[in-house]
């Protein structure tokens, strides 16, 4: 369990793992108030942004390095760990030297391997927890790539933190969810603690609950929360902010299931219900299989005719067609695109490679 090798670093880790506190460091009083809020109630680590990467020139990029010194009081007086973002070498350095309990990399940061490697350079020879942000893009490779290059720097104590990606497609939140890349990546590292950061997905404050929630029922080992006394007048994501009433009221509310259970009843029916899924995947499977035949054997007509692959009305009908039956089957017109945009895809990759290998 993450959850143990977070423990296992020196953190305190309660029913799960916290990290919480303000976007940025504003002042020594919002600090010393924000981090006097969260003491002595389970948080594994005081979270403040010192060096703030932001989209546009001209927006508060942070307090640099007496940030640093308003952290180190803040535990000094409250016992709390703290940790903040890390973007180039000069600020590994600085954190080293104040002695940080942890570090973390940015989104933005992540999807640049020239500054990850700085980073990892930086960080030979310590043995400061980092958690790596995934990047901005639904790359997976990207974020996997981070951790590997910290590891091969010899950082042995590495997390994941999931913080969605950008979309101009998804309007509800700030940032897609995008499920799959952390549960992708749990799957691929599994000794790799990962936990969320509902604030970034979100962007709006009254979502985190929801999500933060949601990351408990995928089994995440904790929580990094942005958390100001006043968050209307935040420099810096004053939306996604909770108070610090709110953050723990919210983590009181969360609800931790369990990855198995022992009851009897529940194993029966569970392990019928996965039969009876695991049976109409094979079917699935094959069906897939038989469709894919018949569409090679349409590409090589088309071929023979010197017909196009790709067959646009055919392809918007056929859209069209399966949306609608899907919506009937109570299947959400998304889940229906992306099910059948795959499809066309592998079947375009099988008729140009069948192209190709007719022309050769
Ligand atoms: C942050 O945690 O304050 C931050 C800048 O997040 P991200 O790198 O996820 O955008
Ligand atoms: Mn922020």
């Amino acid at each position: 369990m993450g959850k143990d090798v977070i423990k296992a670093w020196g953190f305190p880790v309660d029913r799960v793992f916290l990290a919480a506190g303000p976007c940025s460091a504003e002042s020594e009083l919002q600090v010393l108030e924000t981090a006097r809020a969260l003491a002595g109630k389970g948080v594994g680590f005081f979270r403040a942004g010192i060096w703030k990467p932001r989209t546009r020139p001209g927006s508060f990029e942070g307090v640099g390095l007496k940030g640093l010194g308003w952290m180190d009081r803040a535990r000094s007086e409250t016992g709390l760990k703290i940790g903040t973002e890390v973007a180039d070498p000069s600020h590994v350095e600085a954190c080293l030297e104040y002695g940080l309990d942890v570090l973390w990399v940015g989104a933005r940061t992540t999807t640049n391997p020239f500054s990850v490697q700085a980073i990892a350079d930086a960080l030979r020879g310590t043995d400061v927890p980092v958690f790596v942000k995934n990047p901005m893009s639904a790359d997976i490779g990207l974020w996997i790539g981070a951790i590997e290059r910290l590891a091969n720097a010899g950082v042995t104590k590495l997390g994941a933190i999931h913080r969605g990606v950008s979309s101009s497609l998804e309007m509800r939140y700030r940032n897609a969810p995008a499920w799959k890349m952390p549960i992708e990546l749990m799957r691929r590292m599994p000794e790799v603690p990962i936990i969320c950061d509902p604030s970034h997905i979100c962007g709006k404050a009254d979502l985190v609950p929801t999500i933060a929630q949601e990351a408990m029922d995928l089994l995440f080992d904790g929580l990094m929360v942005e958390v100001h006394p006043n968050p209307p007048a935040a420099l810096s994501d004053a939306s996604q902010q909770l108070t610090p009433e709110r953050f723990f009221s919210m983590v009181g509310q969360l609800q931790l299931p369990h990855e198995q259970s022992d009851s009897a009843v529940f194993m029966n029916r569970m392990s019928a219900l996965r039969e009876a899924v695991d049976e109409l995947d094979s079917k699935m499977l094959e069906l897939l299989g038989s469709r894919m035949e018949i569409v090679e054997e349409m590409g090589r007509l088309k071929t023979q005719q010197n017909v196009s692959t790709l067959q646009p009305h055919r392809w918007q009908a056929i859209l069209e067609d399966r949306v609608r039956k899907g919506l009937a089957l109570e299947l959400s017109e998304d889940f229906v695109l992306q099910v059948m945009q795959s499809i066309h895809e592998e079947a375009i990759r099988r008729q140009e490679a069948d192209r190709v290998d007719g022309a050769g």
